[in-house]
């Protein structure tokens, strides 16, 4: 398999002011902490964690919608942690994003047709009959029908306006998208569908996805591995199956015994996470999950543990668990 996206001690740390005015301090928000990880071509990583976790600054700094406190970011083996300008620019039509709310993200004094046209219109194309060409291909493919181009926003319902999110995304013909939390604001019942539709996409336009989610419930149909994180760090990260029948990490543990199951038979014995995510302005020592582990023993507030590979392809970093 060859890797797409690679990102190498990949950090980031925000400025946040505290204090009162006459004793300002200025603390670190460590939303991503030191995060290695590989995508391939093709396949779908899950990406899942509590609210706050890191895991959409994760997404976007992946595809340079943020910069990078230190660490480095490779395209298909390319480094591009330092572009700017132009380069930047032209390396974005490679890398996309479908956001969470898609009526927060879609401007509603556009029409559908200009919203999907635009970031072509942005990357030098003429709004032209290759531009409306190009939409009519789109809404195709997301399966909206051709007189949705002169709609707008508020007509549509909220798996429709995700559609629109989902084309505007892909008009430019992306490599990779980051699928940040796209089916969370949606009903159950639409939920599938653009997950469907999201697996579709990806079988007809040779897509990669790092699909972003707070629940290991919604990820396990798409992702072909699932990376867990805790509070700016990448706890475990295995092959879909691997981590769902046998978690290493207590945290991936905990999540999963919180996924509802219908069959109480189906129900396994784990220790569920309690308490809240401490804050990242103020992160743990030692390893980050010791305020709310059930085996946490001294050496874990102590030491942070280091990433191991119990087995191949499956890493973990916790105390517990050592190399194969
Ligand atoms: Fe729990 Fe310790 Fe493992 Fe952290 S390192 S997950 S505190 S056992």
């Amino acid at each position: 398999m060859t890797v797409l996206v690679e990102a190498i001690g990949v950090t980031k740390h925000f400025p946040v002011k505290a204090g009162s005015l006459f004793r300002r301090t200025t603390l670190a928000l460590r939303a991503v902490d030191d995060v290695a990880l590989r995508i391939e071509a093709g396949e779908t990583l899950g990406l899942v964690g509590e609210s706050g976790c890191g895991k959409s600054t994760l997404g976007r700094l992946l595809i340079r919608l943020l910069e990078p406190s230190s660490g480095n970011i490779f395209f298909d083996g390319k480094d591009i942690s330092d572009l700017a300008g132009k380069a930047l620019r032209n390396q974005r039509r490679a890398m996309q994003i479908i956001f969470q709310d898609p009526f927060g993200a879609l401007n509603p004094r556009m029409t559908v047709e200009d919203i999907i046209a635009e970031p072509r219109l942005i990357h030098g194309a003429r709004a032209d009959a290759a531009t409306r060409q190009a939409v009519t291909q789109m809404l195709e493919l997301v399966g909206l029908p051709e007189r949705a181009r002169d709609r707008y926003p508020h007509e549509f319902s909220g798996g429709q306006r995700q559609r629109i999110g989902i084309a505007r995304a892909l008009v430019l013909r992306p490599r990779f998208v980051v699928c940040d939390e796209p089916v969370s604001a949606l009903d159950v019942s639409v939920q599938a569908q653009i997950v469907n539709l999201l697996q579709d996409l990806q079988a007809e336009l040779g897509l990669t996805y790092l699909f972003i989610a707070h629940d290991l419930g919604v990820v396990k149909h798409i992702s072909t591995r699932v990376a867990v994180m805790y509070l700016g760090k990448v706890v475990e990260l295995a092959e879909k199956r691997a981590l769902y029948t046998a978690p290493r990490h207590p945290y991936t543990q905990g999540l999963i015994a919180a996924v509802p199951v219908s069959h109480p038979l189906a129900r396994q014995r784990r220790e569920r996470i309690t308490g809240d995510i401490p804050s990242a302005l103020h992160p743990p020592s030692g390893c980050r999950f010791h305020t709310r582990c059930p085996y946490a023993m001294p050496i874990c507030r102590e030491q942070e543990p280091k990433t191991t590979q119990p087995v191949p392809g499956h890493q973990v970093a916790c105390h517990l668990v050592g190399d194969g």
